[in-house]
This record gives C-alpha cells, sequence and structure tokens, in this order.
C-alpha cells in the first residue's frame, strides 16, 4: 500500500481546527460567515465578494491583508477561521521545467500535483482527485494503492492554490499565464468523487478569482458511463476517456472496469456528452503497451471505433514501474500507430515523457517517489562498517 497513517504528526485533540474558508464555494463561504456569527445575514453576499477576491484572485493567506474590510472585522475572522495551506512536503523541478509537489493534506494524507509548461495554451498542472484509486487498471501504480479516500474540493482547489504560489502568479493574471490549463489526470478516479470535483471545478472557473476557463479544463476518466452526462451537465469541463483498446476482451484485461460498462456503451455515453462539437471534442488517452494494444491493426480498429465523433487522441507511451508486466511499444510502432490515425483524419500527438528525471509521469504519481524516500530512509538507517 501507498499510504501509511503517521499519527505523530497529528494536532493535539485540545485544539480544534478553525473552519478554512480557502476551497469553499461562493455559496458555502457566505453561509459560514453567516453562521460564525462574524457578519450579518444582509451583508453576506457583498463580503463573501470581498473575501473571495482577497483569496481567489490575490491567493492571500492572511486576513490582515484584505484592506478593503475594517480592521475590526478582519480580527473577527482571524479568530473564527483558518487561510492555511496545507503542507508541502517534497518540491521538485525537473531539467525540462516540470515541477512536481507532495503535499501533505492531513496527516497519512499525500497527493502529488505536476505542473507541465508548454501544455495546453502555456503550462498545465495535472491535479489528484483522490487518494489511490479504487479501479484496478493493470498498467497503473495508482491501481495497485488501496484507495484511502476521496479528496475534498477544498483539497483540490489547495493544489492549484499552491502550484500558484510556487509559479507567483497572484493576483490572477489575465495575460501571460504560466498556468493555463488543468487536467484531472493525477491519482484517482474523477467521477467517483464527481460532488467535489464539480465544486471545486466551480472555485477555479469563477470569474473573479483564479478564472480557469472550463474549456480549459480536462476531466479524465477511465469510463464511469453512468456519471458522464451529469459531468458535462454540472461542470462543462472538457471530457478525456482512458480507452486503451478497441474490442471489450482487451479493455476488461486492461481496465477491468469494462466489465460493468462495455465499450458499446461507453461511446453511446461519449456521443451524447452535452456540448460535444467539433470546437470541444473528446480526447481519447491510449497508452502504448508493446505487443498488447499497438499494431496497425489496433490502429485501423480505433479510427473505425471513432468514426463520427469529434475526437483527439492522445498516444502516451507507457511508463513502467518496478512490478509492471508490461513494456512500452518502440517508437518506430508508436509513430506507425500515429500516422494511421492521422490518414484516417484524427490529430495525434504522441505525450512525450516530461519530468522522467523527478518522476512525474502518468500513473506513476507519488508511489514512485515514496519508495526513493523509503529507500533513502533505509539507507540512512543502515550503520556503516
Ligand atoms: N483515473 C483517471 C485519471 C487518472 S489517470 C483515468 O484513468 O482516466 C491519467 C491517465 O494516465 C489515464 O489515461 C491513465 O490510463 C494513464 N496512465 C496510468 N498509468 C499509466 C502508465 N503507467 N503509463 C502511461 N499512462 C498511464
Ligand atoms: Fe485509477 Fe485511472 Fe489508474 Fe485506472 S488508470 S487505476 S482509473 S488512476
Amino acid at each position: 500500500m501507498g499510504v501509511t497513517l503517521d499519527l505523530s504528526r497529528a494536532p493535539p485533540a485540545s485544539a480544534p481546527a478553525k473552519p478554512n474558508l480557502t476551497g469553499l464555494t461562493r455559496t458555502e463561504l457566505q453561509a459560514v460567515l453567516v453562521e460564525a456569527g462574524v457578519v450579518r445575514p444582509e451583508k453576506a453576499r457583498m463580503r463573501a465578494g470581498q473575501v473571495w477576491r482577497w483569496l481567489h484572485h490575490y491567493g492571500v493567506t492572511d486576513f490582515s491583508m484584505m484592506t478593503d474590510i475594517a480592521k475590526e472585522t478582519r480580527g473577527q475572522f482571524a479568530e473564527a477561521f483558518s487561510l492555511d495551506r496545507p503542507e508541502v512536503v517534497e518540491r521538485q523541478v525537473s531539467r525540462d521545467g516540470t515541477r512536481k509537489w507532495l503535499i501533505r493534506m492531513a496527516p497519512g494524507i499525500e497527493v502529488e500535483t505536476v505542473y507541465i509548461p508548454d501544455v495546453g495554451r502555456a503550462g498545465a498542472l495535472c491535479v489528484s482527485s483522490q487518494v489511490g484509486c479504487t479501479l484496478n487498471c493493470t498498467f497503473c501504480h495508482t491501481g495497485t494503492q488501496a484507495l484511502v479516500r476521496n479528496l475534498t474540493a477544498a483539497e483540490i482547489v489547495a493544489q492549484v492554490q499552491l502550484a500558484r504560489d510556487d509559479l507567483g502568479e497572484w493576483p490572477s493574471p489575465k495575460e501571460d499565464r504560466r498556468l493555463s490549463n488543468i487536467v484531472f489526470m493525477g491519482m484517482g478516479e474523477p467521477l467517483y468523487n464527481l460532488d467535489n470535483v464539480a465544486a471545486a471545478i466551480d472555485i477555479i472557473a469563477d470569474h473573479e478569482g483564479i478564472a480557469i476557463s472550463r474549456r480549459r479544463i480536462t476531466v479524465s476518466t477511465s469510463g464511469v458511463v453512468p456519471e458522464l452526462e451529469a459531468l458535462g451537465t454540472r461542470t462543462q469541463a472538457m471530457l478525456a476517456i482512458s480507452l486503451h483498446a478497441t474490442n471489450d476482451p482487451l479493455r476488461e484485461k486492461l481496465v477491468p472496469l469494462n466489465k460493468k460498462y462495455p465499450i458499446a456503451e461507453l461511446m453511446a455515453a461519449i456521443r451524447a456528452y452535452p456540448g460535444l462539437s467539433n470546437a470541444k471534442r473528446v480526447t481519447f488517452e491510449y497508452v502504448m503497451l508493446k505487443g498488447v494494444n499497438d499494431s496497425p491493426a489496433d490502429a485501423k480498429a480505433l479510427v473505425q471505433l471513432l468514426k463520427g465523433v469529434p475526437a483527439k487522441i492522445n498516444l502516451i507511451p507507457f511508463n513502467p514501474w518496478p512490478g509492471s508486466t508490461y513494456e512500452c511499444s518502440d517508437w518506430g510502432a508508436i509513430e506507425t500507430f500515429a500516422a494511421i490515425l492521422n490518414r484516417g483524419g484524427y490529430a495525434s500527438p504522441i505525450r512525450t515523457p516530461r519530468g522522467r528525471d523527478i518522476l512525474a509521469a502518468c500513473g506513476q504519481l507519488k508511489s514512485e517517489s515514496e519508495k526513493l524516500r523509503a529507500s533513502a530512509r533505509r539507507k540512512a538507517a543502515t550503520p556503516s562498517t
């Protein structure tokens, strides 16, 4: 299991944590301010609007910075609430500019978030939606970890806030952003945590705050068919589907969820995805596994399967992990595969591996760096002779 409970760092029971305001939706923020008795109901909307801008446009973590709010009120806020960020346990920067943060949300609850430059309009942040994952895709390391729990909306938003702290992107820049896109492609299955993912997207997309447009937010799913429509209507996010195979027997082996929601059902739900159009295409992710799903015949089957669907195909070279039974396809096979898709009319960029030196690749998040830290600890504990 990839996550351990570290109770030694738990706060003493006698110090109840103050409610943190940074991950609340606008409505929740108003309600919390009123409930705590620090704002009168008739002023709630206005006050919440002020606080909102400070939190999500200016990124402040200290009430004393909120200079358009009376000093006394700020003091009351500080007594009642917290604006603290979760702790960054580890920060790494790759030679190619990829950044990775290991974030401790709570004792024993750690997730990784990765910033990848030159993806999307300027750079994309890969966020996690769960700690671990309940689905056991056979090529994915996250799938070998037991799920500890869903992340809250606040914990999802905190990943964006921390990345922006580090990138120096407060107040929210209108032009020349480095963090322009969000992809839910970190740990976990976002559609098993849709309530929190949708609330987080509401906060991240809000025009008076972080203001990342919903068209620049992509949610990747292994294919939780019954939740697809709700994802579209509630978030208007871009959809990415982890397809990886074009026939049920193979997809069942790679993505066991396929037994529950086979390809035909999945494709029907994708065709019905709210807002789907040529300007708003579905991304199909396809991990390249040597000798498994990477033949020219597989590529042709993929073109057939996607006929009539406004789609892009993202070919992902497999990232091996210790104990994995697959290998990455040869580069030549990937190029041949991509050429067939291109001839079939599909843009099919090959996702170039990024941040390899800091283990920031898909499906490797957290587990790998955790293992390295464990081995470093073991080395440090070994007495030298
Ligand atoms: N659970 C969601 C989102 C997180 S995984 C999903 O499955 O879509 C993000 C992407 O990384 C998915 O397409 C997933 O299939 C892919 N992935 C997982 N492990 C991988 C690995 N070892 N190498 C390459 N891609 C991997
Ligand atoms: Fe979970 Fe996605 Fe990994 Fe499958 S690929 S185990 S759904 S994180």
